[in-house]
């Protein structure tokens, strides 16, 4: 069976997608089968990886409503081991259906829909909207961890604690095994106090929580790395595009701990 883990923040541009992307092509690239799904509207995941509208006619939208299996929509991508489930901004149509209170069970209909591929794939790796609606709470009903990236910035940990209570309500009631799998700080610049200062108040609330390549040592943060910021226009992942990069090194480091387990 697959391990499925959701990469989620409902703030925006924190580094959902990038780490989405860079630690499903890690993990691909140890030679584990890899699944990337893209469960965003904005479908940057998706264009991240190369693809436009027109390479591709069936996305998740259709998988979720019923008219297209799984196993229809995958994608081939340019990394070895590596699937992707596309999305498209058609998929802003499911809140619609998601919200109809009349329809059972609309939060476990992605888990439904991943029991076709479980087997196929060592990992699945869900990149979800900055929100914390029907379709992240979809994704996180049906993955066993989460990933939460924080921005190295300012109002980093803005709307955590609304995140965190939706996580523990989950995991009380549709989803007990959802675990938080760590926190990831992202876009972490050494030159700026106010990146030291939010890696010392993560490191203060919740310092089991952090990464470690080796115990006691620091904690995995990704740094601002302008081949990550360029690496999507290039339909490529940082460790493709920039193999060598800070960037590389840090998510191939995050891919090495998730596999340890
Ligand atoms: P959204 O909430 O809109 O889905 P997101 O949380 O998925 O955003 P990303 O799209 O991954 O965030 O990142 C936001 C922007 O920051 C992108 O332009 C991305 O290329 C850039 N970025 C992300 N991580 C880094 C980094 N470590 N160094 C430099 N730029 C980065
Ligand atoms: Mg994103």
């Amino acid at each position: 069976m697959s391990e499925i883990i959701s990469i989620a923040n409902q703030k925006g541009g924190v580094g959902k997608t990038t780490t989405a992307v860079n630690l499903a092509a890690s993990l691909a690239e140890k030679g584990k089968k890899v699944l990337l799904l893209d469960i965003d509207p904005q479908s940057n995941a998706t264009t991240s990886l190369g693809f436009s509208r027109g390479d591709y006619e069936f996305n998740i939208y259709h998988v979720l409503i019923g008219s297209k299996k799984l196993s229809e929509v995958l994608l081939e991508t340019n990394i070895k081991n590596l699937q992707l489930a596309p999305s498209n901004i058609g998929l802003v149509g499911i809140e619609k259906e998601f919200y109809n209170p009349k329809k059972k069970n609309r939060e476990l209909v992605l888990k439904e829909k991943l029991k076709e591929v479980s087997k196929k794939f060592d990992f699945i790796i869900i990149d979800s909207p900055p929100a914390l609606g029907p379709i992240t709470i979809n994704a996180l009903s049906a993955s066993d961890s989460v990933i939460i990236p924080i921005q190295c910035e300012f109002f980093a940990l803005e709307g955590l604690a609304q995140l965190l209570n939706t996580v523990s309500l989950l995991k009380k009631t549709i989803n007990p095994k959802l675990k938080i799998k760590g926190f990831l700080p992202t876009m972490y610049s050494g030159q700026n106090n106010l990146s030291k200062q939010v890696l010392e108040d993560l490191s203060h609330h919740f310092k089991d929580k952090l990464f470690h390549m080796k115990k006691g040592k620091e904690c995995i943060v990704v740094p601002r790395n302008v081949k990550i910021a360029e690496s999507p226009s290039f339909g490529k992942p940082v460790t493709t595009y920039a193999s060598t990069s800070k960037g590389s090194i840090a998510y191939r480091d995050l891919a090495t701990v998730i596999v340890r387990g």
